[in-house]
């Protein structure tokens, strides 16, 4: 092996249109070697993904911004490289989210057929592992020489590898059932293939957006300490459980395996990750933000060592990121919580994603022009109390304003806006 860095693009062909035009995912593949890496079957495998929901668009800029610095730096980490790398980049996963215009705006978060949302419907792994016979697979691979060190490292990568070998072919043969029974329907189609592309990896990431709102990271408990390193400002604690979406159906087959093996008394390392990392505003493309989200990626990625160089490992990402604020936050999904409008009206909000509130202060007024009575002349401006026409949304208590609707016009018990409250600072 030589120090080498390339890239391949493939197509899948996930559905057509009416007009028998294909509708497939673009597929990059970057492999990295260097002269000196460990010659493994299995290079480390970093995937990620943007727009599974369709209006979530940003997640494309970074991972055009991604390939842009992995090609165009000066490369001195290839040299010291471990082992190989390779980065699965899957952007615009979801071409059907992607089209679903109405008027100029993407109808993308669910799908318009069914109504379902397009990340609450993966496989659950959770069944899957039910289905699969870890005692054998234990039996398979652990053996006895795997606590003497020497062996240890040999051993994991193997354990690894057929774990994941195994974990796609129960994907595969989930996939096939459906088709060969009662059909497969587009959703489920998308989410099993992505499901067996990420199957062989390391990492997961999983590129969001909200409808208007700061950048914070949805992290499994068992590793959510790791995901401070992405530098974002708030880092949302998800139980270690599968509960529909992209990263909890990628971690929790090795959470499992993991616990399984505590079962047998054996030590495995519970080295995978996913993460959702919500990255601003939908409906919007921020290059410069890109790069910066880009640089954070690859922070993270520097700090869980795959990259043994300071090439990705900016400081002056630390001082010169405009994406981050000027605090780091972390709290648990119960303290996530979602305002609803009291009234129905036109909504101005006075704090932006990202801001910490006081508890009381206002967050969005509202204005509805009922309470001004019809058919009733004022003679005296003084007497009509235009305050009435607007209603003030304070907060409960002290939180930080995570993200908001992106309309102005909201209905009476539409959502609002969502915060973080109980949460701690880094
Ligand atoms: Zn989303």
């Amino acid at each position: 092996m030589s120090n080498t860095i390339n890239i391949k693009k493939t197509e899948l062909e996930i559905s057509s249109t009416f007009s028998g035009d294909q509708l497939s995912i673009p597929i990059f593949e970057i492999f990295l070697t260097s002269t000196d890496a460990t010659s493994l079957d299995d290079p480390y495998n970093i995937y990620i993904q943007s727009s599974m929901h369709g209006s979530e668009l940003q997640g494309n800029a970074v991972i055009y911004e991604l390939i842009s610095m992995l090609f165009n730096c000066n490369k001195s980490f290839l040299p010291l490289l471990k082992c190989p790398l390779k980065f699965t980049l899957v952007p615009l996963a979801n071409p059907l989210a992607l089209n679903q215009k109405i008027h100029g705006h993407t109808i993308g978060r669910f799908n318009v057929q069914s109504g379902e949302n397009y990340n609450r419907t993966y496989v659950n792994t959770e069944n899957l592992i039910l289905d699969i016979d870890l005692n054998l697979f234990f039996q398979d691979n652990y053996n006895d020489n795997y606590n003497d060190n020497h062996n240890h490292h040999k051993n994991w990568d193997e354990i690894k590898s057929n774990y994941k070998k195994l974990l796609k072919q129960k994907l595969i043969e989930n996939r096939d059932t459906l088709v060969n029974s009662r059909g497969i329907s587009y959703q489920q189609r998308l989410n099993i293939e992505l499901q067996i592309l990420a199957s062989s990896a390391d990492i997961v990431l999983d590129l969001h957006t909200a409808a208007q709102g700061m950048r914070y990271i949805f992290a499994p408990l068992y590793c959510y300490q790791n995901a401070f390193h992405f530098n974002f400002p708030l880092t949302i604690v998800i139980p270690n459980k599968f509960a529909g979406a992209m990263d909890e159906a990628s971690f929790t087959p090795w959470y499992h395996l993991k616990k399984f093996f505590q079962e047998k008394n054996v030590e495995i390392p519970l080295e995978f990750e996913s993460y959702t990392l919500e990255l601003g505003n939908e409906e919007s493309i921020d290059f410069k933000a890109a790069k910066i989200d880009a640089q954070n990626i690859l922070h993270y990625l520097a700090f869980k060592k795959i990259f043994d160089h300071q090439e990705f490992n900016h400081n002056d990402i630390n001082n010169n990121n405009n994406n981050k604020c000027s605090y780091q936050a972390h709290s648990e999904l119960k303290n996530y919580l979602t305002y609803y409008s009291p009234h129905s009206g036109l909504v101005e909000f006075i704090k932006k994603p990202g801001e910490i509130i006081k508890k009381g202060e206002t967050v969005a007024k509202i204005l509805n022009f009922k309470n001004f009575i019809a058919n009733k002349n004022y003679l005296d401006k003084d007497l009509i109390n235009l305050n009435s026409l607007i209603t003030e949304v304070a907060a409960k208590n002290d939180s930080i304003l995570v993200n908001h609707c992106s309309t102005a016009s909201i209905s009476a018990g539409s959502e609002l806006f969502k915060v973080i409250e109980n949460y701690n600072l880094i």
